[in-house]
């Protein structure tokens, strides 16, 4: 074997009496997520998972491009095993690196001994090494302080491990340890990003679309899926709930004051997405708004979308500029897809004059005409469960 990766714990390693779980979790999920690309052998010792592929047909470069996307990790290399032996990690860096070293200018070794039954301590690992490099490679310099290239060698229990410098992880808690939540996922910018946010800290989680068709396309239905299928690359699979919305829109249109049109709307949703939510098993609702970004998005509006149901909503999109959302969506890799031109059924039936600052007794008598339950029911026995997972 002469490649495998170190994956780094972050936060995790701080939580005390739990940390078994959460180590359990995380190393589950590599196994799960890397099982399409072969097989690997996946352990944990001193913060840090090993990944190794056991087979020359393991797809190594998909398996790293996937463990990139794991959170729990704060860091993760590619990196060369050898023997404990200074010859040997001086091979290996000759071999592994080499190429690497050959274009720089400069360069400084940096290493570790977590195995305190080797001779040398780290200084004087570094030392030694860094002369014998110096001596093969007579072009580059030493520069502790600011150098093109860092070698690092790590010797550790099972190996000695060599590797340039390390790539930053996903960050955040193992996807599991951090409950359930639903997330209700438009076809906009913002909401896969407010779902990546809650993923990021630990939650699992299960999407919930509205859909009102034949206001709202079979295309725009298409893109929320391929939406959830982007998100499960850091994820895992997910459960994505269509719900056929059409019949209360026309409801709401028909019998309501055309100004409060969208926060009657919104309050179905939650009241529908919060009954989803507990068939789940999920504990809380994660949606996308950003204050002051839409008239629903006022504190006023969302107090009155708030009201109808009984679980935390989860805003972590709240005090985020549009930009600073645009940049996590390119960088997880949904924007492309969210600005695709379909329509969202919020766009469908849009007052001209929306109250800004609705009171919930005026937004209550509003729709005081509807057969709340009666609509409710019917919605949600107009369900549609779609699978998502990342190969598909
Ligand atoms: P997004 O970019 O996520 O669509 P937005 O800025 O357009 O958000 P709104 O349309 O007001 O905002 O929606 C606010 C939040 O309500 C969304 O972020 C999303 O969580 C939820 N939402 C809106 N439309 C739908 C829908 N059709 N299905 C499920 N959830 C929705
Ligand atoms: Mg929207």
């Amino acid at each position: 074997m002469n490649e495998m990766f170190l994956l780094k714990l972050g936060e995790i390693v701080l939580k005390g009496a739990n940390r078994y779980n959460f180590e359990n979790r995380l190393k589950s999920n590599i196994r799960r997520r890397l099982a399409a690309y072969g097989k690997f052998k996946v352990y944990l010792t001193q913060s840090t998972v090993y990944v190794e592929p056991l087979e020359d047909t393991c797809d190594v470069d998909g398996a790293w491009d996937a463990c990139g996307a794991i959170f729990g990790v704060v860091s993760v290399c590619r990196c060369r095993p050898c023997e404990k032996d200074l010859d040997a990690i001086f091979a290996a860096v000759q071999s592994y690196l080499g190429d690497d070293l050959a274009m720089g200018t400069s360069f400084k070794v940096e290493s570790k001994r977590s195995d305190k039954r080797f001779p040398l301590n780290s200084i004087q690992i570094s030392q030694h090494i860094g002369g014998l490099i110096a001596e093969a490679y007579p072009n580059l310099k030493v520069d502790v302080h600011h150098p093109a290239y860092t070698v690092y060698v790590e010797v550790r229990d099972h190996a000695a491990y060599v590797h340039g410098p390390a790539t930053p992880g996903a960050g955040g808690l193992p996807t599991g340890v951090g409950g359930k939540a639903a997330l209700l996922l438009s076809g906009g910018i913002d909401s896969p990003v407010a779902g990546y946010m809650i993923g990021k800290r630990g939650a699992e989680l299960e999407c919930i679309h509205f859909f009102s068709y034949p206001y709202t396309s079979e295309l725009a239905k298409q893109k929320v899926l391929e939406l959830a299928r982007l998100m499960t690359r850091y994820m895992g699979r997910m459960t994505v709930d269509i719900v056929g919305f059409t019949e209360i829109q026309e409801a709401i249109r028909d019998n309501c004051p055309e100004e409060y049109f969208t926060l009657i709307m919104r309050r179905f949703m939650m009241r529908i997405s919060e009954r989803i939510a507990r068939d789940h098993g999920a504990e809380a609702l994660v949606t996308g708004e950003s204050l002051g970004q839409v008239a629903s998005q006022t504190m006023q509006a969302m107090a009155v979308t708030a009201h109808v149901v009984d679980m935390p909503i989860f805003q972590p999109l709240i005090g985020m500029d549009k930009e600073e959302v645009v940049k996590i969506a390119r960088k997880i890799g949904t924007l492309e897809t969210s600005i695709l031109p379909y329509e969202d059924c919020c766009t469908v039936f849009t007052p001209k004059h929306p109250k800004t600052k609705p009171s919930l007794k005026a937004v209550e008598e509003a729709e005081a005409p509807l057969d709340v339950e009666g609509l409710i029911e019917r919605a949600l026995q107009n369900v549609e469960k779609v699978q998502v997972k990342y190969e598909d």
